[in-house]
């Protein structure tokens, strides 16, 4: 099917607008994506005519925010193929779902001297908690490192896995190379040696097909936000036999089934691990995300995105002294780079002159730009509503700007 992308562009009133009196051109999607008017209603209509505490009260408005909330739960079970809707577990993003995890799983699993493997593309949120967890057991981090062109080198795991590791954390897709992991391999050679695998699912979700059972991963992690969806939601799955086995991450209403002060019986699954008020109208309106995400269809959503990433990348390789880091095959709709004399901050301040957001700086990445050997880099990242025309406003601007320097 090919996608009507202008009838997609119709749908995101944020995108109708000038900037500096140019024509908005979004390019910072991997950041955040911006959201339809369909999840924007969605969050209007539970503030306006059924919002509600969930879970607690027997009155029709409690009970009609709980059924909305619990069926957004149901929504990502399916989206993600999860075995059942208990290992759901809402959060407040990626960020949250990694602590959550690396937490429990530290209490529960990890002793002295144990190690977790990390890869050197990493995002901040998947190193700083298992650096957390690795103080508090005094255990400690070992780095799967990657080549030049961003591929995890994956042949090294067999010499980096020791009796002491638990865990491999791993993204799905870089954040700033844009490279797909192979993760249902590194997930079988995780498990070959008795290994759990957390994989950051943060850039993944908002591109590709997930099914966390054809992928045998333990943790999956995600952020609403990135899915054209309400910030401060997210998602943890687990394997439910571990999620059994973890102690809660965070005490209070919600995630108990009966406090006394001799003791606390924690609640069951999901809700062991959603204590107190949730962000109960973002997740409803993540529903509506994913309702979105479905109706465009995630595959058509891919390879308009990978035809975008193509075209941009050939008409950016044209321009003297430009280098793209992350050359992968498989690759999403991120696309890395430097230009030889020109700071990228410069060229990001003066893009944003001619209405063009990218990001520019470390990425929260910076092992990756360590490796590298680079302070940051320019990112331009897709979403399904981004065209052709646009790369080719960013290509002309991004041209005009360095002519300038
Ligand atoms: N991991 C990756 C790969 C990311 O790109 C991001 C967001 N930049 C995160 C984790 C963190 O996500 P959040 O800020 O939504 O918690």
């Amino acid at each position: 099917m090919t996608l009507d992308i202008q009838k997609i562009r119709a749908d995101f009133p944020i995108l109708q607008q000038k900037i500096y009196n140019r024509t908005l051109v979004y390019f910072d999607n991997a950041a955040t994506t911006q959201r339809p008017q369909q999840v924007i209603d969605a969050l209007n209509a539970t503030y306006t005519t059924f919002y509600g505490n969930i879970h607690r009260a027997a009155h029709f408005l409690a009970d009609k925010a709980t059924a909305a909330y619990e069926e957004t739960r149901d929504k990502v079970k399916n989206l993600i193929n999860a075995e059942s809707r208990e290992q759901i577990i809402f959060t407040k993003g990626t960020t949250e779902s990694i602590n959550l995890a690396a937490f429990a799983f530290g209490e529960a699993f990890v002793k002295e001297g144990d190690e977790i493997i990390v890869s050197e593309m990493e995002h901040h949120s998947n190193i700083v908690p298992w650096q957390l967890m690795a103080g508090r057991k005094g255990a400690k981090i070992v780095m799967l490192p990657i080549d030049d062109n961003g591929r995890l080198k994956i042949e090294l795991l067999d010499e980096l896995i020791s009796p002491k590791t638990k865990l491999i954390a791993v993204a799905h897709v870089s954040n700033v190379l844009g490279t797909i992991n192979p993760i249902a391999e590194i997930a079988q050679i995780a498990h070959n040696k008795s290994i759990r695998i957390l994989v950051d699912g943060a850039q993944a979700a908002p591109h590709l097909k997930i099914d966390v059972q054809a992928l045998d991963v333990d943790f999956y992690a995600l952020s609403a936000h990135k899915m054209y969806g309400p910030n401060g939601v997210g998602v943890l799955y687990g394997k439910k036999e571990l999620l059994e086995q973890l102690p809660p991450y965070q005490g209070g209403g919600e995630m108990i089934s009966e406090v006394k002060f001799s003791g606390t019986i924690y609640n069951e699954l999901p809700y062991k691990f959603e204590a107190g008020t949730p962000n109960i109208s973002g997740v409803i309106a993540f529903g509506a995300a994913i309702d979105y995400l479905l109706s465009v269809g995630i595959e058509n959503l891919a390879t308009w995105e990978h035809e975008l990433l193509e075209y941009a990348t050939s008409k950016l390789l044209a321009i003297p002294g430009l280098k793209i880091y992350g050359t992968q095959a498989q690759k999403s709709g991120v696309i890395s780079f430097n230009v030889d004399g020109v700071h990228f901050f410069d060229l990001g301040t003066m893009l944003d002159k001619f209405g063009i957001a990218v990001r520019t700086g470390h990425h929260c990445a910076d092992p990756l730009m360590d490796h590298f050997n680079i302070q940051g880099t320019v990112r331009a990242s897709f979403a399904v509503y981004n065209t052709k025309e646009e790369i080719d406003v960013f290509v002309e601007s991004l041209k005009k700007v360095i002519s300038m320097f």
